[in-house]
């Protein structure tokens, strides 16, 4: 059930990227200080590796690092514009200014400075509403925030209402919940997705599609830890493809990974792998990624995410 929101409300939008606040929650966010609740954004990542909407407006080809920091620049302001149409001010917006499309190399190198740093700013804030990318979402900086964000929240030991939302790929999961809205609510989101101007210049059409479209959220139970029931795996890869198969397994104590031969995996009767109990020493949550390491043009997660439970 969405929560009740009030002068108690203390809300965590994690925006992987620019546009995913008002995508995602754009809505919630107008609603919950109209209630007279506090809200904070957390910016991930500037959005800059963007290269095709850049390459369109700025009439450039080559993308250098300084054009690259330019662009995450235009991306932030655009944020910022945003969160006016909404309602909010700058100061409610915390960046983190990690690399776009990096967020998962970055888990896997530098798991602890970005755990630490994460932990530091929930103790600040203390948020008792936080709402997150879902774990299914296709793009590989969605998932991977929502497997920072639980572990993050899971070792400080705290317990939010914990909402998910969708952008890229799938249907919600069938209990999703709409968020009720109305014009007032409708026509500010719009504007606030017009201040992402870079984003309209290729792709309005979606962009536009996806703000229409109801709000919607999965609520998650309190962030679950204890016992682990299963570790089963959802995949069952083709022998000739888990030559190429990487899989990394995150957990509040670390990040590891290993090649698909040489995972601490076992299969039972009916052909299901499974990670052996040692992998997975101490309490959730756990999450497992199956992926490959080849070079691609396509950004999105074919597996993404599974969460051990
Ligand atoms: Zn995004």
């Amino acid at each position: 059930m969405l929560p009740t929101l009030d002068r108690q409300t203390r809300l965590l939008v994690i925006a992987p990227h620019p546009d995913d606040e008002t995508i995602g929650a754009g809505g919630l966010l107008q609603q919950v200080r109209e209630a007279g609740g506090e809200v904070r954004i957390w910016l991930l990542t500037d959005g800059d590796n963007n290269p095709w909407p850049q390459r369109w407006l700025e009439r450039r080809i080559w993308i250098g690092q300084a054009a690259r920091e330019r662009w995450g620049r235009r991306r932030r302001a655009e944020v910022v514009q945003a969160m006016s149409a909404l309602g909010l001010a700058p100061e409610q917006l915390e960046g983190f200014s990690w690399p776009d499309m990096g967020l998962t190399g970055l888990l896997r190198g530098q798991f602890a400075a970005m755990l630490t740093l994460f932990e530091a700013r929930l103790r600040a804030w203390c948020p008792n509403v936080v709402v997150l990318p879902d774990l299914g979402d296709r793009h590989p900086d969605h998932g991977t925030a929502h497997v920072l964000t639980r572990l993050a929240l899971a070792r400080e030991a705290l317990s939010p209402t914990l909402l998910t939302y969708l952008v890229h790929g799938g249907a919600a999961a069938q209990q999703a919940e709409v968020l009720p809205s109305s014009d007032a609510y409708q026509a500010a989101k719009r504007q606030a997705m017009e201040a992402h101007a870079s984003q309209l210049a290729l792709s309005g059409t979606r962009m536009r599609r996806l703000i229409e479209r109801p709000e919607t959220f999965t609520c998650l139970e309190a962030a679950r830890s204890g016992p682990l029931l299963s570790r089963q795996l959802p995949w069952s890869p083709p022998v000739w493809l888990q030559p190429g198969l990487r899989l990394t397994l995150a957990g509040s104590v670390g990040v590891r990974r290993w090649s698909w031969r040489r995972a601490p995996l076992v299969r039972d009767r009916e052909g299901r792998w499974a990670l052996i109990a040692e992998a997975t020493p101490d309490t959730g949550p756990y999450f497992v990624k199956l992926h490959m390491d080849l070079p691609s043009p396509w950004i999105f997660d074919t597996w993404g995410w599974h969460e051990i439970s």
